[in-house]
């Protein structure tokens, strides 16, 4: 709380404005009580104002004149600011959301399959449903699911929900050993893939899978609408998980690579 929006009437009437807390202590202790001077004669409610001012400033621990003022960060224990101590509070008031961003951004797949994941979990990529929405599509367009054909298309449909999608998260997921409920959206999948655990160069590879996912749903997407192919999902585990390795290769080091690349059967 600060005093001067608790008390802007006592503030507008100071003619102390810019005196320091420090001098009017002092002034307290020499004349034994605070003493406050105002440009005019108080009125009666200005008065309860004063004697409400002076009932909180008896509630506040005594100021120690022998430690130097000084900014303290109340989110550490050291009142020291560090970036740490600014992430760590974040964290903990902002959760999963907070650590989305680096499963998007710091992992070795190219920038813009990185930048495609992060549409989609900001709702920004363009599948049909979103384009009627923001009206580039008039609203009697079919907006089907290229893959079902059966469900309109939207973001978590056709990156998660759809069968032969979610089919293919399910084998990823089984080539890793780890059993999974499937979420209901994108967003979710991304804070469930965030609470994987594992060595460094273990999650090095686990950050690229959805990465290559998403990509391969894409394209695959694309394929249908605009080139009127005819989808395969049965092959798309299979893709991704060449995807990761040849990215790992590229990119990460030799022990890694030949792990990888052993699983994948390369
Ligand atoms: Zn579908």
């Amino acid at each position: 709380m600060k005093l001067k929006d608790e008390f802007p009437r006592l503030l507008s009437l100071s003619t102390e404005k810019e005196v320091s807390l420090e001098c009017v202590v002092q002034r307290k202790e020499g004349v034994g009580g605070w003493h406050l001077n105002f440009r005019r004669s108080l009125r009666s409610w200005e008065e309860v104002e004063v004697v409400r001012l002076y009932t909180l400033l008896a509630e506040v621990p005594p100021l120690r004149p022998t430690i130097p003022d000084s900014l303290r960060w109340l989110r550490s224990s050291s009142g020291k600011f560090t970036v740490a101590a600014v992430r760590k509070w974040l964290a903990a008031h902002h959760g999963p959301k907070l650590m989305i961003p680096t499963l998007l951004w710091g992992n070795v797949a190219p920038p813009k399959v990185q930048f495609l994941g992060w549409l989609i979990w900001k709702g920004r990529v363009k599948t049909t449903d979103f384009l009627q929405r923001i009206g580039v599509l008039n609203s009697s367009v079919s907006n089907v699911c290229p893959f079902c054909k059966a469900e309109p298309e939207s973001l978590n449909h056709i990156f998660l929900m759809c069968r032969g999608i979610w089919e293919s998260w399910t084998e990823l997921l089984n080539w890793w050993d780890v059993k999974w409920v499937l979420p209901t959206a994108v967003v979710d999948l991304l804070h469930w893939w965030m609470g994987f655990k594992g060595k460094k160069i273990i999650m090095n590879i686990w950050n690229l899978v959805p990465m290559a996912m998403f990509w391969y749903i894409w394209k695959i997407r694309n394929d249908c609408i605009f080139n009127g192919g005819q989808p395969n999902l049965k092959e798309l585990s299979e893709s991704v998980k060449w995807r990761v390795a040849l990215w790992a290769k590229s990119n990460l080091p030799a022990l890694v690579t030949s792990s990888i690349c052993s699983a994948a059967g390369i």
